[in-house]
C-alpha cells in the first residue's frame, strides 16, 4: 500500500510521555491549540480510546514532493502540496485493516491519522520506525522526517518492536535555524511561538513583533526540517494523490495577495490549506507584506 515502514507496540500507558505532555501543557506551549488539553488520560492510553485495544501499529508514509514551489512565492509546508492526507493516508489505513482481517479474521479496530487524541510520535519513536529529534519530529536515517505517521490500533496481540537510539548527537541545526526560536531546548518546541501554530492554529492577529521573522512562510514552516542532515536522504514520494497541486505551484505572490474566496475555495478544495481557510491564509499573506 506504499507506506514506508511499520513498527508495533503493546498498547498501554505512554509512561515517559505524561510528565512530558505535563509540562508542556502547563506551560502553554499548546498555545491556543485548546484540544491538546481535551483528553489527557486517552492521548497516553489508547486503551482508554479504543475497546480492547491490544496492539499500536505504526506506518510511515512518505510525502517528499518532486516538485517544488517557486522559491520566489510564498512558502508553504511540503506536506500540503497535494491532496489532504488526512483521507488519502486514511483510506490507505482502513484498506489495510480490510487486508487483516481478511488474512486473520475477526479483528477489531481504529484507524487514525492525525485525527484523534493519540502521540502518534511517541509510538512509533517507541516501535522501532526512528527517534524523536531536538526539533521533536520522528527522524529516521534512511529517509529522514518527511512523512506522516499512522496508527491502526487493534485488538490483536502481536509480536512487539524496540525503541531504536538517538543519531542527532551534538547537531544544533534545527535550534540555530528556527525563525522564531521555537525550540526552547533540545526536544522541546514551544508550540505557541511555532511559525506553523501562527500560520494554521492561531485565530487572533500575529504579534506585531513577529513582523519580518516568518521567511515568506504563509502556511506551516519546513525549517527545522530543510536544515535537517538526516534530510539529505529524503527521496521522492510515488503517491499520485499528494502531487504538488499545479495551481499551488503556479502562484507568484502577486497572485496570493490577490486571491479571492471563491478561487482559494475551488483550488483548495481537497487541499490541507482548508484548514487555515480564507481569512487565514490572507491574513497571513497580508502579515507577509
Ligand atoms: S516549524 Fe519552523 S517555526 Fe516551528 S519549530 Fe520548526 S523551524 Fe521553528
Ligand atoms: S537538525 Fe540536527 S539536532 Fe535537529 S533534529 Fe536534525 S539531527 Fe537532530
Amino acid at each position: 500500500m506504499g507506506f514506508l515502514s511499520c513498527g508495533i507496540s503493546k498498547a498501554g500507558y505512554l509512561e515517559n510521555e505524561a510528565p512530558r505532555l505535563e509540562d508542556w501543557l502547563n506551560n502553554n506551549q499548546n498555545g491556543q491549540m485548546s484540544y491538546m488539553e481535551n483528553h489527557f488520560d486517552k492521548r497516553l492510553d489508547p486503551t482508554l480510546l479504543v475497546d480492547d485495544a491490544k496492539s499500536v501499529v505504526s506506518l510511515l508514509f512518505n510525502y517528499y514532493p518532486k516538485d517544488f514551489l517557486d522559491s520566489d512565492s510564498y512558502k508553504i509546508a511540503k506536506y500540503a502540496y497535494g491532496e489532504d492526507y488526512h483521507y488519502v493516508v486514511k483510506d490507505k489505513l482502513k484498506e489495510f485493516l480490510f487486508s487483516i482481517q481478511n488474512e486473520i479474521g475477526e479483528v477489531s479496530g481504529r484507524a487514525f491519522v492525525d485525527s484523534a487524541p493519540v502521540l502518534e510520535k511517541a509510538w512509533a519513536a517507541k516501535s522501532g520506525l526512528g527517534w524523536i529529534g531536538k526539533n521533536s519530529n520522528l527522524l529516521t536515517q534512511k529517509v529522514g522526517s518527511f512523512y506522516f505517521i499512522a496508527e491502526l490500533i487493534i485488538d490483536l496481540e502481536l509480536e512487539y518492536d524496540f525503541a531504536t537510539t538517538d543519531h542527532c548527537g551534538t547537531c544544533t541545526a534545527c535550534i540555530d535555524a528556527c525563525p522564531t526560536q521555537a525550540i526552547v531546548a533540545p526536544y522541546v518546541v514551544d508550540g505557541s511561538k511555532c511559525i506553523s501554530y501562527y500560520t494554521i492554529e492561531l485565530k487572533d492577529n500575529i504579534p506585531a513583533e513577529l513582523k519580518g521573522k516568518f521567511d515568506d512562510w504563509a502556511f506551516g514552516c519546513d525549517v527545522c526540517q530543510d536544515v535537517c542532515p538526516w534530510n539529505k536522504f529524503s527521496t521522492a514520494h510515488n503517491e499520485p494523490l499528494f502531487e504538488t497541486n499545479p495551481n499551488l505551484l503556479a502562484m507568484s505572490k502577486k497572485d496570493w495577495t490577490e486571491i479571492t474566496e471563491e478561487t482559494f475555495r475551488i483550488v483548495f478544495k481537497n487541499s490541507p490549506l482548508k484548514r487555515a481557510k480564507y481569512k487565514g491564509i490572507t491574513r497571513n499573506i497580508n502579515f507577509l507584506q
